[in-house]
């Protein structure tokens, strides 16, 4: 065998990219490393274990490690979601989805159909495991056999793929939500076969809101619609959870309208940074500074950037548009959040109108007037601010959908607080 078939067999059995297992069985030859000995090498490199010789170890599945070698594991099949991916230049359907035993759950990824469903018992022999997202996750590849198990897996896990908004991780696959379509708009992306449409928007149901993708546009996902999502699988994208519909996605519509939630969770600043962005949350605070970069701005006609000086960093001399901005510090005394108001919000703070800015910067001769009037409005006074929230390497970021000052009396809360601990008191 040439050093291609052997890297497309280790390829194909580990389920990691061809060309960089040639490039690591290449490295090793020049050094003259013996071909079966590079293979256990590379192996081991993709978590593949010991490989060919080494016999699978039967396993519970809280036992499997991405360290450990080949497994076989009797599991319940949670799940079962479709994916069409691009694996070595090629359209290749993959299954994704969890399996369960007693001890716990794991993810796989099935590189052909072993033919197993939601509910099934089966028994997965010679699996590799590979680590993903710091969790090890099962490998079904060529080497891998699956026997239907006649006596059922007893799992406490709920079998099949039925979930809420709010129970939705990045990382999940094989999901169905029954939901609300809210907002929706048909963008034009660049796709990997060029320019594509696609649908994007945000759902919601009783337990929370999120974005979602729909990569095949389809005819019933319009706003207001209810709407039932078969095999959805879900991302991050800025921080949140989103919730994508690929070609494999069934879509079909609810008689019974979906009963939407609209309020947003209220939750302490730390707790929302804490949990590494938030879609939709409200949060309760004062505005101690408001930034530079606040007020009347100027953006890229070409990226939206706010420039300096007429320069956008990507676009270089541009004739700047002008805007409506407020970038502020939030906090509620856990943990501060740079809070982001749009035109329109900042508009209500400032009391006028983009035009108005402008003629207020033009008749003092300097934007700062109003960048100074929004902070006078704003700074030392709480709010209550909804929205979306970000965390990333840069801090955290609430695009706020909502802002309002509070209404209620701080006394008045400050008694409520004390109630509130007074019925702990009671019920320990
Ligand atoms: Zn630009």
């Amino acid at each position: 065998m040439q050093v291609d078939d052997h890297a497309e067999e280790l390829a194909s059995d580990l389920g990691v990219d061809k060309e960089e297992v040639k490039r690591d069985l290449q490295n090793l030859l020049q050094y003259s490393v013996p071909i079966e000995e590079a293979k256990q090498s590379v192996r081991r490199k993709h978590g593949g274990g010991g490989g060919g010789s080494a016999a699978p170890t039967t396993k519970d599945v809280a036992d499997v490690t991405p360290d450990g070698g080949n497994v076989t594991v009797t599991a319940r099949v949670l799940t079962v979601g479709e994916r069409s991916i691009r694996y070595q230049g090629e359209e290749r359907v993959i299954r994704e989805g969890e399996l369960a035993d007693a001890t716990g759950k794991i993810s796989y990824t099935a590189w052909q159909d072993f033919g197993f469903e939601p509910g099934d018992s089966v028994t997965v022999g010679n699996a590799s495991v590979r680590e993903w997202d710091g969790k090890p996750e099962l490998n079904l590849g060529e080497s891998t056999s699956v026997a239907m198990e006649a006596e059922p897996v007893e799992v406490e896990y709920d079998v099949g793929g039925d979930s809420t908004l709010l129970d939705l991780e990045p990382g999940d696959r094989g999901r169905n939500v029954e939901v609300r379509v809210l907002e929706v708009e048909r963008r034009t992306i660049d796709g990997r076969d060029g320019e594509t449409e696609i649908l994007s928007g945000v759902l919601a149901d009783g337990t929370a809101r999120l974005p979602f993708t729909d990569w095949d546009p389809r005819d019933e996902v319009v706003e207001g619609a209810d709407l039932r999502f078969e095999n959805v699988y879900v991302r991050e994208f800025r921080g949140v959870p989103s919730v994508n519909l690929s070609e494999f996605t069934t879509v079909s519509v609810l008689s019974e309208p979906v009963a939407v939630r609209d309020s947003a969770p209220r939750l302490s600043v730390a707790a929302a940074v804490g949990s590494g962005g938030m879609f939709d949350v409200e949060l309760v605070g004062n505005v101690l500074e408001v930034r530079d970069g606040s007020g009347l701005i100027e953006r890229c006609p070409e990226c939206g950037r706010v420039i300096q000086n007429g320069q956008c960093r990507s676009h270089g001399a541009v004739d700047g548009e002008d805007d409506l901005r407020v970038k502020a510090i939030f906090d509620d005394g856990t943990d501060t959040v740079t809070v982001v108001l749009d035109d329109g919000l900042t508009e209500e703070v400032y009391g006028g109108t983009l035009a108005d800015a402008k003629e207020a910067a033009r008749e003092a001769m300097n934007k700062e007037v109003v960048t100074d009037d929004v902070a006078e409005t704003l700074v030392g006074r709480e709010f209550r601010v909804r929205g979306n929230l970000s965390v990333d390497e840069y801090g955290a970021n609430l695009d706020a959908t909502e802002f309002e000052e509070t209404e209620d009396d701080p006394a008045e809360r400050a008694r409520d607080a004390l109630d509130s601990v007074g019925d702990e008191g009671v019920s320990a």
